[in-house]
């Protein structure tokens, strides 16, 4: 009896994720969460910018766009749990199947899912995506490396304070944090880059009914090969790590050219940004704000690369807290030791 009734659950969870796109793969480890794992902010009819609630780890921002017949996933997060999550609560949205997976860029916050879905969903990215991913690059970053090293031990410390906590609703909250990193863990280990299948280098635009769905590359920016989402007819653009809420991470970024492929981005007609971090956002000022901040840091850092001042000095004494009106996170004088290393690599790389 249990046995039948373990095949009728199984038949059951095959059925429901047949609509899907990843029917043929096995549930990946660490999908385990309570509640939500995603808001889906609808910001048009169809059109859904979908932003982790913290009851699994997905870091990144995914944006869902559902067609006449069909959906896209632009982005599909940290891991494959992460995007399988995000399959599983699209249901709450549609049934119709993800058929088409956009990748903005080859980093681990933003491609890391691509290995859910099955062989006859377009996975689109740009080729120097599917170079990297192919490469393992995504694997070597040091962001990377960082994040999944300081996995055990931000593990252990959430124990820890667990233990220590007197406060009920604390220690739930700790609770949801801890096993949201233990499943991102058991999740990693499983981890397979898996580059796009279908790749562009200008621009590609897919006609789904009445939508007009364009993918473009305007230049290098937050790395060699972002795309960007533009929706025309909807004003809607997703730009990946290319314009985020906040400031980017530069580590394989082009900080000056970063500048003018903004430029090219302003020539969109749009009007609601579904950035690949924080919240959408309609207000285009935020370009240039971004851009005076990317021409200062670049400005900044080499000059003090002429001064012969050594990367770790520079990460510590350049100043942009002119800028902290704009970025919040801009508190104090120094700016990361990746993005100072970063420029310096590109200085070099130059001369
Ligand atoms: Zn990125």
């Amino acid at each position: 009896m249990a046995r039948l009734a373990m095949a009728v659950a199984c038949t059951a969870v095959l059925i429901t994720l047949a609509v899907a796109g990843v029917q043929s793969q096995r549930q990946p480890a660490g999908t385990a969460h309570n509640g939500n794992a995603f808001r889906f902010n609808k910001v048009a009819e169809g059109v859904y910018h979908a932003v982790g609630t913290g009851a699994l780890t997905v870091v990144g921002n995914s944006s869902v766009i559902v067609n006449t017949d069909d959906v896209i996933i632009v982005d599909d997060h940290v891991s494959p749990a992460a995007a399988w999550v995000l399959v599983d609560e699209i249901k709450t949205i549609t049934n119709k199947p993800v058929r088409t997976v956009i990748n903005t860029h080859f980093h681990y916050d933003h491609a890391h899912g691509n290995q859910i879905f099955d062989k006859d969903v377009a996975i689109i990215g740009h080729e120097f995506t599917r170079e990297m991913l192919l490469g393992g690059k995504s694997l070597q970053m040091p962001l990377y490396k960082n994040y999944v090293t300081g996995l055990p031990g931000q593990i252990e410390n959430l124990k820890q304070r667990i233990a220590m906590e007197s406060d009920a609703t604390r220690k739930a909250m700790l609770q949801t944090q801890l096993q949201a990193a233990q499943n991102n863990a058991a999740s990693q280990a499983e981890l397979k880059p898996t580059p796009p299948n279908v790749t562009l280098r200008t621009n590609m635009t897919l006609y789904r009914g009445d939508r007009e769905i364009q993918i473009r590359f305007l230049g290098r920016a937050h790395t060699a090969g972002d795309v960007v989402v533009y929706l025309p007819k909807e004003k809607i653009v997703m730009t990946g790590d290319m314009l985020t809420s906040t400031l980017s991470n530069m580590s394989d970024a082009f900080v000056d050219e970063w500048v003018a492929t903004l430029d090219q981005l302003k020539k969109l007609e749009f009007v609601t940004v579904l950035p690949g971090h924080g919240e959408a956002f309609t207000d285009r000022a935020k370009i240039d704000y971004f851009q005076a901040y990317l021409r200062d840091v670049w400005t900044e850092i080499s000059r003090l690369k002429q001064q012969g001042v050594s990367a770790e000095d520079a990460a510590k004494r350049a100043d942009l807290t002119k800028h902290k009106e704009h970025f919040s996170t801009i508190t104090a004088p120094g700016v990361p030791l990746i993005a100072v290393t970063r420029i310096y690599d590109l200085l070099n790389a130059r001369r």
